[in-house]
C-alpha cells in the first residue's frame, strides 16, 4: 500500500525551522520529487535558498507571496490590504495544492503569519484538511496554533539552547539567509 502524506510541522524558538524544510527538499530532489515552497514572510529578502531554488529547477519551484506582507509589517497599511493580501496568498496556497502536480508543499513562515493575525488559522486549517492523500504538507514558523498541531501527523520544536545573536552575532550570509 502506497503511504500517506503527512503533515509536518517545524515550530519552537530555535534556529532550524526553515532549514530542515530545506533539508527535506533536497533530499526529495534527489528522487525527482516535485516541490513547491512558498514564502509567507521573506518576499522583499534576498535569501540563499532563493539562488539555490533555481540550480534545483526543475523539480523544485519556490514562490514568494509574502512582499507584500513584509512592506505591512513596516508600514501602517490600511486593514483591508492586510486581508486583501492573505486572501491572495491562501489562493494560491490552495491552488498550489489542489493540482496535485507536488509531492511536497512547503509553506514557509505560515505560523508567524498566523500569528500576526495576517493569515486566518481557520484558512491554514483548511489548507490542511483540503491537501490531497499523497501530499507532504511542511508548515513551519514559531508559534504553531494548537489547532494545527493537532491536525499535523509529524511536529518537531526547535528548542533554543544557545544562539550568537544573544551575544550580539549578526546573521550571516549562507547561514541565516
Ligand atoms: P533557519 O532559517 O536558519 O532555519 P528558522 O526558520 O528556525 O531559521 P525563523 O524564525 O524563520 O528561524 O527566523 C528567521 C531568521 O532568524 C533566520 O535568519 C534565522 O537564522 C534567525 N534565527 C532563528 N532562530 C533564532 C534565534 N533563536 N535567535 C536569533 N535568530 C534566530
Ligand atoms: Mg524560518
Amino acid at each position: 500500500m502506497e503511504k500517506e502524506g503527512l503533515t509536518i510541522v517545524y515550530t519552537g524558538k530555535g534556529k532550524g525551522k526553515t532549514t530542515a524544510a530545506l533539508g527535506l527538499v533536497l533530499r526529495a530532489v534527489g528522487y525527482g520529487k516535485k516541490i513547491c515552497m512558498i514564502q509567507f514572510i521573506k518576499g522583499s529578502w534576498h535569501y540563499g535558498e532563493m539562488y539555490s531554488s533555481k540550480r534545483l529547477e526543475p523539480e523544485f519551484e519556490m514562490v514568494a507571496i509574502g512582499k507584500g506582507f513584509v512592506g505591512i509589517i513596516d508600514d501602517k497599511s490600511p486593514k483591508e490590504d492586510h486581508a486583501r493580501i492573505a486572501k491572495e496568498a491562501i489562493k494560491i496556497c490552495l491552488e498550489k495544492i489542489q493540482t496535485g502536480k507536488y509531492d511536497i508543499i512547503v509553506l514557509d513562515e505560515i505560523n508567524y503569519a498566523i500569528n500576526l493575525g495576517l493569515v486566518k488559522v481557520e484558512d491554514a486549517i483548511n489548507l490542511i484538511k483540503s491537501k490531497p492523500d499523497k501530499l507532504d504538507l511542511i508548515l513551519t514558523g514559531n508559534y504553531a496554533r494548537e489547532e494545527i498541531i493537532d491536525l499535523a501527523d509529524l511536529v518537531t520544536e526547535m528548542k533554543e539552547i544557545k544562539h550568537p545573536f544573544q551575544r550580539g552575532i549578526k546573521a550571516r550570509k549562507g547561514i541565516d539567509f
